[in-house]
């Protein structure tokens, strides 16, 4: 069997990391096995914004997700786009409406307000039971009187809907629970439920994987499903994504969007690894897993059930891992972008040289890309700008001045200068003064990189060079005597 699953983002929103580990469980449950599929579900107009679904196809590239048809791609079923398909389910409604599985509903807002009322005053479901339902003659009567109306899909009561997920296993909705649902209101506009679940039949969809807070939209699809004399999809439900805290993820807990990672300096294989990771586990003990191997070992019967924690310091952890893995020549490749948006230019050959010679060390412990730039800035800003917190607690302790000073004269004397001479001259002039590592060359550090974190003082003074780096030494023995 050749399986068809679907990705249906609404363009309200950028993509969110949610969307984004349910793009990713589709992407690897179709390949090689079917068909992967980019619809969107864009008949809220009034939310949607292309500023929006540009952000979603964008995203999903960025993250290495690329679909089989659908938006863009193109496909056998015309557009992907709901907006356009707009009369489709008009026709479906009107179609369900004549097979009596659908009514034109002429129940008051007030009506359906003081049903709710009494329902839950009195314990009971307060999900709409179609009690209001004119009879058929006086329906007809008022639509020829150009009256109009909403439709509702007729549940039928008592029964109930079950159905077996993959994730949650059996699930079954008592028909009390479910109202006479709005299909199309009276401008003809559909709802969600009704546009969902005709593209899900129109496009042969084999299996719905989404978001566990569609759960309790299933049953209405299965029956219109049902009602259309199609043959039902099977179910996957994602568990919720919380935060740190327990509490569903929001934006209380950090960035959302995907896009808000990768302008953090996060690498798109380091995220897709981490979405993958929150309700799947590729075996035992193994975190590390490139897409390919994903979707090779992926089952959708494996995926757990219980909520997952997006948890950032994890994620940053994972993304230093993939950092590292980079070869030399990529890391520069892949933050520069980085380095020159902090700089607020673009780096000449001989700063893409002085770069090349300190990326790696700076590789060996970023933990986003992001990092690189502020770390890199002494290095091509034409003076430094000194960390405040850096300097007031560095440059306020008693051996500050000597061992600016002291280095500015050392080092003033040294014949060559690279990393090693640079150590040798700076270790003598410790012992000479008694001076720890830590107390003596953190002072200098933070007069020639301007801040407390820097890469390797030796390679970040011979990468400067000597000219400059006795200047910014002088410049802060001057400041401090
Ligand atoms: N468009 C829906 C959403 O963005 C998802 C629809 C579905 O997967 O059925 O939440």
């Amino acid at each position: 069997m050749t399986v068809r699953v679907r990705f249906a983002p609404s363009p309200t929103g950028y993509l969110h990391v949610g969307g984004g580990r349910t793009a990713l469980y589709n992407r690897l449950f179709s390949q090689g096995r079917g068909a992967f599929i980019l619809r969107s579900d864009d008949t809220d107009q009034a939310r949607s914004t292309r500023e929006f679904a540009d952000d979603i196809l964008e995203s999903m590239r960025w993250l290495g997700l690329t679909w089989d048809e659908g938006i863009e791609v193109g496909g056998p079923h015309g557009s992907y786009r709901q907006s356009e398909r707009i009369e489709r389910y008009g026709e479906v409604a009107d179609q369900l409406v004549a097979a009596g599985h659908a009514y034109h509903s002429f129940a008051t807002a007030e009506q359906l307000d003081e049903f709710r009322k009494a329902a839950q005053a009195a314990g009971r479901s307060p999900a709409y039971d179609g009690r209001f339902r004119l009879d058929d003659d006086e329906i007809a009567r008022r639509l020829a009187a150009g009256e109009t109306a909403p439709i509702r899909f007729a549940v039928n009561r008592p029964g109930e809907t079950s159905f077996d997920d993959i994730v949650r296993g059996e699930v079954s909705f008592d028909h009390a629970q479910v109202d006479d649902f709005v299909i199309l209101r009276s401008d003809r506009s559909p709802t969600y439920h009704l546009a969902s679940t005709v593209d899900d039949v129109d496009f042969g969809i084999t299996h719905v994987i989404r978001g566990e807070d569609l759960l309790s939209s299933t049953p209405k699809h299965l029956l219109l499903t049902k009602a259309m004399g199609a043959e039902p999809a099977v179910y996957a439900h994602l568990p919720l994504l919380l935060g740190p805290d327990g509490t569903k993820l929001s934006k209380r807990h950090g960035h959302t969007a995907v896009n808000a990672y990768r302008s953090a300096g996060f690498l798109p294989e380091a995220l897709l690894n981490y979405l993958a990771i929150l309700s799947w586990s590729p075996g035992e003990d193994e975190e590390l897993v490139s897409l390919s191997e994903m979707a090779e070992r992926f089952r959708l019967e494996d995926v757990s059930r219980s909520p997952a924690v997006f948890d950032v310091t994890k994620l940053e952890w994972m993304n230093g891992v993939y950092i590292r893995e980079l070869g030399a020549a990529e890391f520069v490749a892949r933050s520069l972008e980085f380095v020159e948006d902090d700089l607020g230019r673009d780096l000449d050959e001989d700063e893409m040289k002085a770069f090349a010679g300190m990326a790696p060390l700076v590789q060996e412990r970023a933990k986003t890309l992001a990092e690189v730039g502020p770390q890199l800035r002494f290095l091509f800003a034409a003076s430094v700008s000194y960390d405040p917190t850096s300097w007031e607690k560095v440059m306020m302790q008693p051996e500050a001045m000597t061992a600016v000073s002291a280095a500015c004269t050392r080092l003033a004397e040294l014949p060559a200068w690279d990393a090693e001479s640079i150590e040798t001259t700076l270790r003598s002039m410790l012992d000479e003064h008694g001076m720890s590592a830590r107390k003596g060359l953190q002072p200098i550090r933070v007069a020639v990189c301007g801040s407390a974190i820097s890469p390797p003082l030796f390679e970040s003074l011979e990468l400067l060079g000597r000219e400059r780096s006795l200047q910014r030494l002088a410049d802060v023995a001057q400041q401090l005597g």
